[in-house]
């Protein structure tokens, strides 16, 4: 969800799609021209197919920052199908790239944004940010020393910033519409905005995805401390669907195992894979108000070389 003080990110043009939507970091588009022919002018809601293009945008505190991270889009794309190819026990909206007509290979998608783009297939999305926690940091760490609990779990006491989880927990957020923040939800809150079987089922694909995840991510040295996923209901049939990014670094935390065994402070022991360089450098460098300061360009390039550096970790493994 974007605040009000932030400049609305604008979609590149691309032949033969239009763009229907611009989140903080991706623009979605659809066909101009789609084969089913419909009368409706091209648009989210009528369309069956739609191209998810990750730009270099990058978001902290949900705000849009200056400059862009170069490659990110390219890292991030790469990162989701790594991960979709390996979560098969999960429906995914990934669709075919390509057509076949009269013995002719047709690539769909755009060469312009070839490598950060994927097809797929147009999903009523719920509004709930499927949040699973194997660590406790950040908004969940927050909340823990308030109440000893995050989105309603009693957690034992006496964890650190950082700590291993005694077991996964699921810590729902609401998917706030423009303009406004995502907020930390119940379990019981979520069953009143999806109803309780579709609650159960997002809980239960959720735990079930992160743990397949974190076994595949240790084997490389790699700790998932916590994700977001985000699902959606497939228009014909109904069945939940896996969609948007998955286990990206923007949707993550990872850390070094290494560094979270034998590291003394929370800084040396989340030594991290994903945006936190970047969130750390605005907190230290901004008060909140106005528009967040520009990136130095050493922040850019760190953030930059720990997402290549999590890729190839991850798929050398
Ligand atoms: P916001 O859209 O509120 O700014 P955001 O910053 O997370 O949030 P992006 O991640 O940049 O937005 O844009 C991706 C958008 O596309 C999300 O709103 C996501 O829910 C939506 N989305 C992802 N996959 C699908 C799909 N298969 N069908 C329909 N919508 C999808
Ligand atoms: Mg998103």
């Amino acid at each position: 969800s974007q605040s009000e003080h932030e400049t609305p990110a604008s979609a590149a043009e691309l032949d033969g799609w239009t763009p229907v939507y611009s989140g903080k970091v991706r623009d979605l588009y659809v066909e101009s021209n789609p084969v089913e022919q419909t009368d409706a002018a091209p648009s989210l809601q009528a369309a069956s197919r739609v191209l998810v293009v990750a730009s270099d945008r990058v978001s902290a505190f949900d705000h849009v920052l200056e400059p862009g991270i170069p490659g990110k889009g390219e890292l991030l794309t790469t990162l989701s199908l790594w991960w979709f190819d390996r979560l098969t026990d999960v429906p995914n909206h990934l669709v075919p790239d390509h057509e076949q007509v009269g013995g002719i290979v047709r690539e769909l998608i755009p060469g312009a944004v070839a490598g950060r783009a994927m097809l797929c297939r147009t999903l009523d999305m719920y509004p709930i940010e499927c949040v699973v926690r194997g660590y406790l940091t950040g908004s969940g760490w927050k909340e823990y020393l308030e109440s000893s609990s995050v989105c309603g779990i009693k957690l034992p006491a006496g964890l650190q910033n950082g700590d291993r989880l005694p077991e996964p927990i699921y810590t729902p957020a609401w998917k706030a519409p423009m303009g406004q923040h995502d907020e930390n939800i119940s379990f019981e809150r979520t069953v009143e905005l999806v109803g309780p079987t579709i609650a159960v089922e997002l809980r239960t694909l959720s735990l079930a995805l992160f743990q397949a995840a974190s076994a595949i991510a240790e084997r490389a040295g790699v700790i998932l401390a916590d994700t977001k996923f985000e699902f959606g209901a497939d228009r014909h049939t109904g069945v939940t669907v896996l969609a948007d990014e998955v286990l990206t670094s923007d949707s993550s935390r990872y850390w070094d195992a290494e560094a979270w065994r034998t590291g003394t402070t929370p800084e040396t022991r989340m030594a991290s894979f994903d945006k936190q360089i970047v969130r750390n450098w605005l907190a230290a460098n901004w008060d909140g108000t106005g528009t967040p300061p520009e990136l130095p360009t050493e922040i850019v390039q760190q953030t930059a070389a720990r997402y290549r550096e999590l890729l190839e970790r991850l798929t050398s493994a």
